[in-house]
């Protein structure tokens, strides 16, 4: 096999390894993912609008390595419209945009809100509001990816009191919506769902938000390196202390994790450098539908968890739950796969001490 553009050889195969246990083969996969991304006769096609937003997808998606910004824009995908990076501006740019819809087959990747107040003013394009501009594009696309937390649940522009009554995109249009979100959502995210439409001509299954479930299918503390903290009942109780510098579980300063679903502690960033909970902060429940009125102040901690067989429980309390459960046979592990609800800000607190 020989290299693709200007990724080596070695790295392409490591990124169709990284494709390939994403989308649930196994790693030895990859020289198959690799041959078939290949000999495809068309890189999957994208028209990536810009609507409410700070940028952040396009950075996190052109922060990318291995492969890089380039191979990814020129070698596996084609992007054949997006405003942020292309030469284009004005007329130009509006000529391209009509190109590559008029010439079809094309994946929609939308990034940002649809603020819909005052029939839709608050964004205008080209002189056409910004709900018109995604319903035309939309209309013609071959499918449609929402990426972001704006994109997909209206984000930090519809958090309260939202006065451009913003929306996410499959609230506006009347066609199925992939959601990938995050804040930002992670480049290679959406590179494995395009990668996965080229290879199975079919969107992957999604979860009741949208959300693909290779990426978003368990939840960050599942995977969480703290875990082991979490369950012995060790946890961080103020920032700057011994227990933070032990690497102890960030439940208590915050973290969301219990809560939000996505890869990430596996995925992680920048060529796997690191993630979120790596630097020390806790999850903030980026992926998650109203995370900023839902799960803000960032620093408070979740009210409460349940435990199959058992019910909710403090969190001062897991330490010793976890052990009765694992001896009487619910398994430790099960705790992290048994944290649900969607316990709201202010939420009482069941079965123990907040
Ligand atoms: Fe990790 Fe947060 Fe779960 Fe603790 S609560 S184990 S820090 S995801």
């Amino acid at each position: 096999m020989k290299s693709l553009g200007g990724i080596s050889r070695r790295d392409f195969l490591k990124f169709c390894g990284a494709i390939a246990l994403t989308i649930g083969f196994s790693e030895s996969s990859a020289l198959e993912i690799a041959e078939a991304i290949e000999k495809a006769a068309k890189r999957p096609p994208l028209v990536w609008l810009e609507l409410s937003l700070c940028t952040g997808d396009s950075e996190a998606l052109i922060q990318t390595t291995n492969p890089g910004p380039a191979e990814l824009v020129l070698d596996i995908l084609s992007i054949d419209y997006w405003d942020t990076i292309m030469a284009p501006s004005g007329k130009q740019a509006e000529k391209s945009l009509n190109d590559a819809v008029k010439a079809g087959d094309f994946i929609c990747v939308v990034e940002g809100a649809v603020p819909t107040g005052e029939d839709g003013y608050y964004l205008t394009i080209a002189d056409k509001t910004g709900i018109d501009v995604l319903r035309e594009v939309t209309e013609k696309a071959k499918a449609v990816i929402a990426l972001g937390n704006c994109a997909t649940y209206g984000g930090l522009p519809a958090a309260e009191p939202n006065p451009t009554e913003a929306k996410g995109v499959d609230q506006v249009i009347d066609k199925p919506v992939v959601n990938l979100p995050g804040c930002p959502c992670h480049g290679d995210w959406l590179v494995t769902t395009a990668l996965y439409f080229l290879l199975f001509d079919k969107l992957p299954e999604l979860d009741d938000l949208g959300r693909p479930k290779m990426i978003y299918g368990q939840t960050v503390h599942e995977n969480c390196p703290r875990r082991p903290h979490f369950e012995a009942g060790e946890f961080v109780e103020e920032f700057g202390s011994p227990e933070e510098v032990k690497g102890y579980c960030l439940y208590k300063v915050g973290c969301k994790g219990p809560e939000s679903y996505c890869n990430s502690p596996i995925q992680r960033w920048n060529d796997k450098v690191n993630w979120c909970l790596g630097s020390g902060t806790g999850c903030i429940g980026c992926t998650e539908p109203d995370f900023w009125d839902k799960f803000t102040p960032l620093y408070d901690r979740l009210p409460g968890v349940a435990i199959p067989g058992i019910g909710n429980v403090s969190v001062d309390t897991i330490g010793k739950v976890a052990g009765a459960a694992t001896a009487v046979g619910i398994g430790a592990h099960l705790i992290g796969q048994a944290v649900t609800g969607r316990l709201g800000k202010g939420a009482p607190s069941e079965g123990g001490e907040e």
